[in-house]
């Protein structure tokens, strides 16, 4: 999903929340930045691929393995993409276990939750679910053999 549909959905989810729940806005700002940022690894997984800190160049990056993917798909080719470290189940199991003990934390596993279901709805429509890693341990032990 795009990030500007990130930034729109984590807004409307976070007026949501303050609506209904009247958190503090601190806490809300944790919300909505966590929402949007956890895409960062999607930023650090471009600049090394394209060995550039580049924004303009790594979203070319991505532009250009969107088509890829596009392709691929159409012709009967499932194959998974890059991987991204933040939207493993294990790293929100990680933020969720600090946001036990540390509520700042909690707050940016519910942004971080949220965007996953964002992306994970949009995977569906577009067919491209197979695409992602969703476990951190599995894709280390298939890149290093185990
Ligand atoms: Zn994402």
């Amino acid at each position: 999903m795009l990030p500007r549909w990130h930034v729109f959905w984590g807004a409307v989810f976070t007026v949501v929340l303050w609506y209904f729940a009247r958190i503090d806005w601190i806490y809300l700002s944790l919300v909505f930045l966590s929402s949007v940022f956890i895409d960062l690894d999607h930023y650090i997984c471009g600049a090394m691929r394209t060995r550039t800190l580049h924004l303009g160049q790594i979203f070319d990056y991505h532009k250009k393995m969107s088509k890829i993917q596009k392709t691929e798909r159409d012709n009967g080719i499932r194959r998974r993409g890059d991987f991204h470290i933040f939207h493993t189940i294990e790293f929100h199991i990680l933020v969720a276990s600090i946001g036990l003990f540390w509520m700042p934390f909690f707050y940016i596993f519910i942004g971080l939750v949220f965007h996953s279901f964002l992306d994970f709805f949009y995977l569906m429509n577009k067919n491209y679910v197979y695409r992602r890693e969703y476990f951190f341990f599995r894709w280390v032990s298939k890149r290093f053999e185990f």
